[in-house]
């Protein structure tokens, strides 16, 4: 079984006392959940101070966003090196908001996932189709589109730890989610491209999560089914409550495989 992964992206919110706050009450609420792996993704600003407190506990620590080169003249861009050196064992790469408001294309999320395997750090690779591509039969297209392309020529190897991360885009802060079936589907087929390019072995142990107004209502839904391999939250991620109340219902019994090798 894989081993469910609840990750918090905070946007741009929280300054950086709010953050530190946050994980500290968190690091005591969730000290005993180890069947869930719970990542934290504050503004680049909190990373430092947040991973000073998150040191020697069960949360780990992501970023969102990386630019793909080591150093150099990229003014206001923050590199893989960076993140691993303050702390960071993941990356939200491709978040449907740097494609749409900042022109990410597919070949910028592919440079980025392949330049954070490379530094060490293991990719939240995000994808899903627009309103108007569901609404026109596209959505299996796009997400073809995006798996190859974002995966284009790394290895088994290289991928073995990779997340993928779901988000429809109509559903992100929209308070409209993607029915469990439906999102279901979508990763079901997620696993056939895999399978496709790579082989079975990668298509079944890499990890799905589905994103897109996860809240503690709905997470139970999602996490009844098969492929749902938890979840990446942003609005309910911001109030301990809300988020706890998602973590508790991430959890599924028996042993699991993924999330020990970081
Ligand atoms: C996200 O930012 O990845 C996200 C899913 O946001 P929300 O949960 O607010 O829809």
């Amino acid at each position: 079984m894989r081993k469910p992964i609840i990750a918090a992206n905070w946007k741009m919110n929280k300054a950086i006392s709010e953050s530190v706050d946050f994980v500290k009450d968190l690091k005591d609420l969730a000290m005993d959940i180890f069947n869930v792996e719970i990542v934290i993704c504050p503004p680049f600003i909190s990373l430092a101070t947040v991973a000073e407190v998150l040191k020697d506990t069960n949360l780990k620590l992501g970023a969102q966003n990386m630019y793909w080169e080591k150093s150099g003249a990229f003014t206001g861009e923050i590199s893989p090196v960076m993140l691993r050196d303050i702390g960071c064992h993941y990356v939200i790469v491709g978040h449907s908001e740097r494609r749409e408001y900042f022109k990410e294309t597919d070949e910028d999320v592919h440079r980025k996932v392949k330049s954070a395997i490379s530094f060490n750090l293991i990719p939240i690779m995000c994808l899903g189709e627009k309103l108007q591509e569901r609404e026109s039969g596209n959505t299996l297209d796009v997400v073809e589109r995006q798996v190859k392309k974002g995966l284009d020529g790394l290895t088994k190897e290289e991928i073995k730890n990779l997340i993928i991360a779901y988000e429809p885009v109509w559903a992100i802060g929209t308070g409209k989610t993607a029915s469990p079936s439906d999102a279901n589907e979508v990763h079901k087929f997620i696993r056939s491209i895999l399978k496709k390019l790579y082989d079975e072995e990668i298509s079944s142990t890499i990890r799905i999560q589905y994103g897109g107004s996860v809240n503690p209502e709905n997470i139970d839904g999602l996490m009844k089914e098969e492929e749902v391999d938890g979840v990446l939250v942003g609005g309910a991620s911001l109030n301990i409550n809300s988020f706890m109340k998602i973590i508790k219902g991430s959890g599924r019994p028996g042993p699991m495989k993924g999330g020990d090798q970081v």
